[in-house]
């Protein structure tokens, strides 16, 4: 049977992702932060993608040769990018890009043992980058950026890279985006929180909208059960309603229209007197 690491698969995308190949034969590895997350039919392995002792500890708890790895664990912060704390960024980026880079790097051995594949959770957020989500935008872009990398350096030994970018999907990240945001403008200063009150409240809306035009984590999971069975994996896959066209649209608009077209989209004022 073959093997597979999840991170992050508890929850959300990662918990369909493991009930998916679970359902198709695959020993799973689910990457949780608690034991008593991990889904029917898996085998748990405690792993908190920022903590260097979990990572130490990941090629002891694994098999020698593993034929994947699906890493999914990812968190958003929100907020404008000016009121972004170097703390802010350092979480977004530690869970999405160190902690991804970290754990790829830990098991790489194992899945050179068996010319595994590598499948990145990307996101749209990685192609087009949105207001109010700055920091995530650019986590996204750097996973982008490492896997353009890595599916070159890796090729030499058969190891396949590539990068399923979901558009919105009806997980935790959309269901709590309200606290998030709510989070995120009450940790601004006062003055920030003045001057971007018309965002915030673009955002609100915005957040409703979206709720209403997701896809189910199921749907994530079958393109990631696609990846791992293709016979030549591509290097990205875009998934959910209208990805594709989303992806086209944006790629032949001029930036300046874009820009136009994003901000009314999210409530951004064209002047602020
Ligand atoms: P959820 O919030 O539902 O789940 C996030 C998962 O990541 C949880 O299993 C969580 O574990 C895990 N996680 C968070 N921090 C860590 C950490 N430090 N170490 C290990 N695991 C961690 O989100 P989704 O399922 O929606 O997101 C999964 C992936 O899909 C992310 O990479 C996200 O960016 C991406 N994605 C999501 C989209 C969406 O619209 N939902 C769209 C595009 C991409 P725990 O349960 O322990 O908190």
């Amino acid at each position: 049977m073959p093997s597979v690491l999840i991170t992050g698969a508890g929850r959300g995308i990662g918990r369909a992702i493991a009930q998916r190949l679970v359902s198709e034969g695959w020993t799973v590895f689910a990457g949780v932060r608690d034991e008593g997350s991990a889904p029917p039919g898996t085998s748990p392995v405690i792993l908190d993608v920022t903590d260097p002792q979990h990572l130490a500890d990941l090629p002891g708890a694994l098999p020698e040769s593993l034929d994947a790895l699906v890493n999914n664990a990812g968190i958003v912060v929100s907020g404008p990018v000016e009121g972004l704390s170097p703390q802010d960024l350092r979480s977004q980026f530690d869970v999405n890009v160190l902690g991804l880079v970290a754990v790829t790097a830990a098991v790489l051995p194992l899945l050179r043992a068996a010319t595994g594949r590598i499948v990145h959770i990307g996101s749209l957020s990685g192609r087009i980058s949105t207001p109010m989500t700055g920091a995530y935008n650019a986590s996204k872009y750097a996973v982008e950026a490492l896997a353009d990398a890595q599916r070159i350096e890796l090729r030499p030994w058969g190891i396949s890279v590539s990068v399923v970018e979901p558009g919105p999907v009806d997980t935790d990240i959309w269901r709590d985006a309200p606290s998030t945001l709510a989070r995120a403008a009450k940790s601004l200063a006062r003055s920030t929180q003045d001057l971007y009150s018309p965002h915030i409240g673009g955002m609100r809306r915005t957040i409703r909208f979206v709720q209403r035009s997701t896809v189910s984590s199921e749907t994530i999971a079958e393109k990631v059960a696609t990846v791992l069975a293709a016979r030549r994996p591509r290097a990205r896959y875009p998934v959910g309603r209208g990805a594709r066209l989303q992806l086209v649209a944006t790629s032949v608009t001029p930036t300046w229209l874009l820009d136009r077209v994003l901000a009314a989209g999210t409530g951004i004022p064209a002047r602020i007197p």
